[in-house]
């Protein structure tokens, strides 16, 4: 009975605090200006199972792509013992599946976690020596100094100790019962290692021991691991379906118009129009462009909490590969950190240092070629070029700060209807004989 006390408090105590938090970055979420991401939902459920689902873009690169699928599968297969697991503290059995009459099935599903966790673990070790031993390039920017390093290490070792404690439960179990001469459960893996670890020297109350601790240290990194994820890289796990689900469905390139330009447009050009239209929640008076994380879309804000900062956009992206400033995995990386602080001081908190200028500078912003690559890359669909050109417009339209090779460019739209230096009347002399 107490060991069900103690279960129920840890879980419940758990999943209220990760819900919490998650209600809570799903608030500030939705503070984002808004944008229409309903039309066409056939094609946003096809988007999110192939992207998400499917882990379709991360196939682009192979090694990577199997390490991760490994993972992704374990995730989703090691829920059935977690949902075991839960059972067995409710109602204080041990392997209720088991016991319930599942026989075969259950130990043919154990005995795919069990290999599933060797080859996770191989991966774990492999992701951390390409981290930290091989230093790949895009693993050891300087965005990632400090703590998106040790974020990404950390998940490491929660892996590595999960397996470990299942392990530990599953081996113990198995030598409890060849203990008492009742055969085996069969465990593909933990068969055989219960007799090459224990022999026939370990009391039953050791292994009992040790399988209760299994238990609970695999329960236990499960909440750690629920309760980090707000604060981590690794939120990606949740918010990628929403974020593919939610991509942007027209063809890249293709820009949007400002709502706040197109509607002083409208109103010149048609004075009867209502000039109170519909604004953003938090629009009054609304920025053209953006200064800050406040100025983004929602679907830019969950962007920067499902960014998993692997670092393929900026692997791809042409002025990061020619020396420049710009990354756009920082953007997307600086977006985040700068909604997290609007976050804990108030949506519309001021302290002078906005996300264009404090985070990211206009060096970044204008290094920029508008080249869709880091899009096209993005394994969860974020567009990072987006919040570039929303800073650029701000930058423009309300700073009128714009470097000086385009000024003569804009020059040129403003008086000759065109880019270039010819007057209107002389566009057709080219056609000319001479
Ligand atoms: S769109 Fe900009 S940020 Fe993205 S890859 Fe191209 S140059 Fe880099
Ligand atoms: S924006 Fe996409 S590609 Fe870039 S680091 Fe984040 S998840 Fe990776």
């Amino acid at each position: 009975m107490v060991s069900i006390l103690l279960f129920a408090t840890v879980s419940l105590a758990s999943l209220g605090l990760f819900t919490w938090k998650v209600a809570g970055i799903v608030k500030q979420i939705k503070l984002g200006r808004p944008t229409n991401r309903s039309e066409r939902p056939g094609e946003r459920w096809k988007t999110m199972l192939l992207v998400a689902f499917g882990q379709k873009k991360m196939f682009n690169r192979p090694i990577p792509a199997v390490l991760h699928f490994v993972f992704y599968v374990a995730f989703i297969i090691t829920q059935i013992e977690l949902l075991e697991v839960f059972i067995d503290g409710f109602t204080g059995s041990h392997r209720y599946f088991y016991h319930a009459g599942l026989g075969s099935l259950y130990t043919a599903v154990i005995s795919t976690i069990e290999f599933l966790s060797i080859l996770t673990f191989v991966a774990t070790i492999i992701f951390f020596a390409r981290r930290n031993l091989i230093k790949l390039p895009r693993f050891n920017m300087q965005e990632l100094r400090g703590w998106p390093r040790q974020d990404a290490n950390f998940i490491l070792l929660f892996e590595l100790l999960l397996i470990l404690f299942i392990f530990m439960m599953n081996t113990a179990d198995e030598a409890l019962l060849l203990e008492s001469n009742h055969g085996s459960y069969g465990f593909a893996i933990s068969q055989y290692l219960a007799p090459a670890l224990f022999g026939s020297d370990y009391a039953p109350q050791t292994l009992n021991i040790l399988s209760g601790v299994g238990w609970w240290g695999h329960l236990l990194m499960v909440f750690l691991f629920l309760n980090y994820l707000p604060y981590s890289k690794h939120l990606h796990i949740l918010f990628a379906f929403p974020n593919t689900y939610f991509s942007n469905l027209n063809p890249l390139g293709k820009w949007t118009n400002m709502e706040t330009v197109q509607r002083e447009v409208g109103l010149m050009l048609d004075p009867s129009l209502e000039p109170n239209l519909e604004v953003g929640e938090n629009s009054d008076p609304q920025r053209f462009g953006a200064k800050d994380a406040n100025d983004l879309t929602w679907k830019q804000l969950l962007d920067a909490y499902s960014c998993t900062e692997c670092g393929r956009c900026t692997s791809v992206c042409p002025a990061n590969q020619t020396g420049k400033l710009l990354s756009p995995r920082k953007v997307m990386m600086d977006t985040r950190d700068r909604l997290a602080e609007l976050g804990t001081n108030g949506y519309n908190f001021d302290d002078g240092k906005p996300l264009l200028g404090a985070y990211i500078t206009e060096e970044e912003i204008w290094a920029c070629t508008s080249c869709n690559a880091c899009v096209q890359e993005c394994p969860v669909n974020i567009d990072p070029l987006s919040i570039l050109i929303d800073l650029r417009r701000y930058l423009v339209m309300e700073e009128s700060k714009v470097p000086s090779e385009l000024t003569g460019m804009l020059t040129n739209i403003e008086n000759n209807g065109a880019p270039w230096q010819f007057s209107p009347a002389d566009r057709l002399k080219w056609t000319e004989e001479n």
